[in-house]
């Protein structure tokens, strides 16, 4: 439960914004309890409107790797913001941020910057259909890409936690030119590029799902969505829009050593501003305008103080960053294992780097229909549970939980604790 203050807030916050929120998953729905209002965030801790602390590991969905307000990263911020809110015109800074995110992900040649991972997935599948001259995606089950009506098909998290499969007002037309199939089934895939390979422009993925709760890939997945877009004529998106510079400097396509064809980025790159991108080959890249036919835009895209806040964070980016980021979540993933273990409660906890969930089913989850079949009441009660104690889990079985650069051994050990007190009930 929230506290007084956060209640008589989100009272009034219904009465003005849809559902009290401005994006639906904040809302707790998936736990039955009420948000809680948020007042500052510091490092590894959120801060609620009555003053209460939190270890943090929702990281605003993804994007505080280095931890909240990093005083590099907030300078960076004041001192782009003295200089003009939004010009409209190119800058030297957004071709320093191309360049540090092309010098990470070496198959990206060119990339263009937008506001929201919602539009750079969006952008690309454009891009992939005009470059392809094809009409048809192929997304899998429980990936979210974003909010466009085309891959707003079977899209995970927020909608699975609201058990609507697909959004109203988005129609029947468009969602026909998007097919799915689950996660991890290579042999699905072949099936599908063997009947209707000639009419697919793309196939996007989570490359390490965030959005069913995280779900790895299996052995050759990855790759065999590269090699059968390849042959086929097709072009592969890496959304790594969650994954990009968290599961390595690289993303998730330097960690598994993989290359798409298309990569989008977001959440991490823009270091808490509102920045995210899409890139790839230079012969792709191409038909985007004003070079191509491919149309794609934005008022405020390259947003001066955005990517100030990105840079500030992508130069922060050495390896030992991701080593501890490794020891910690190594660290936490045993620590939920024995607990869960020790308390006799069915549950798997599955892990990549600094994203992880504990789901209460037997496990290993590799697929939407496995992670579905979770006991979400039992999450329920044990996220109430890590809440009283002081610990901000995402309030979802379907989201991964972030650690940060900021998090300490003795964070982990708290929050091992909390969740072993909150198993017991
Ligand atoms: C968050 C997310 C998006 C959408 O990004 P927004 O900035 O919320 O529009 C797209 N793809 C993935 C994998 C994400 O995790």
């Amino acid at each position: 439960m929230s506290d007084a203050i956060s209640q008589a807030l989100f009272e009034r916050a219904r009465a003005v914004i849809p559902g009290g929120v401005n994006s639906p998953v904040r809302a707790f729905r998936a736990v039955g309890g009420n948000p809680v209002f948020i007042a500052r965030a510091k490092g590894a801790r959120v801060y609620g409107e009555d003053g209460a602390e939190y270890v943090d590991f929702i990281g605003s969905w993804g994007p505080a790797l280095l931890g909240h307000a990093h005083p590099d990263v907030v300078r960076a911020v004041q001192e782009a913001a003295e200089g003009g809110l939004s010009f409209g015109a190119p800058t030297a800074r957004e071709v320093r941020f191309a360049e540090l995110v092309r010098s990470f992900y070496p198959h990206i040649d060119k990339l263009r910057c937008t506001s929201s991972g919602t539009e750079a997935t969006m952008s690309a599948i454009r891009v992939a259909r005009g470059f392809t001259r094809r009409d048809v995606i192929v997304k899998f089950e429980g990936c979210y890409h974003g909010h466009a009506d085309h891959l707003l098909v079977k899209a995970g998290s927020g909608l699975a936690t609201f058990g609507v499969p697909d959004s109203a007002g988005v129609p029947e037309g468009t969602a026909r030119t998007t097919l799915t199939l689950p996660f991890n089934d290579i042999g699905a895939l072949e099936e599908m590029f063997a009947s209707r390979g000639a009419e697919i422009a793309a196939v996007i993925v989570e490359p390490v799902v965030g959005n069913m709760g995280c779900v790895p890939p299996a052995p050759g997945f990855l790759q065999a969505i590269v090699d059968l877009c390849r042959a086929h004529g097709a072009l592969s998106i890496f959304d790594e829009v969650m994954t990009g510079c968290r599961l390595a400097r690289g993303g998730a396509q330097e960690r598994f050593g993989i290359r798409a064809d298309l990569t989008t980025l977001g959440k991490v790159i823009g270091g808490g501003m509102p920045l995210a991108a899409y890139g790839g080959r230079d012969e792709i890249m191409s038909v985007v305008a004003p070079l191509g036919p491919v149309y794609q835009a934005g008022t405020l895209s390259g947003n001066p103080v955005a990517v100030a806040a990105g840079l500030a964070t992508l130069e922060r980016l050495v390896p030992e960053l991701y080593e501890k980021l490794e020891s910690l979540g190594a660290s936490l993933e045993e620590g939920l294992r024995s607990a869960a273990s020790d308390a006799g409660v069915p549950a798997c906890v599955q892990r990549v780097g600094s994203m992880i969930t504990l789901f209460f089913c037997e496990g290993p989850v590799h697929s939407w229909k496995e992670a579905a079949a979770c006991d979400t009441k039992r999450f329920a009660s044990w996220h109430a549970g890590l809440l009283s104690r002081g610990i901000y889990w995402p309030p979802s079985q379907f989201e991964a939980a972030f650690i940060s650069a900021a998090h300490t051994e003795d964070d982990i050990a708290r929050t091992v604790e909390a969740a072993r007190a909150s198993l017991k009930g």
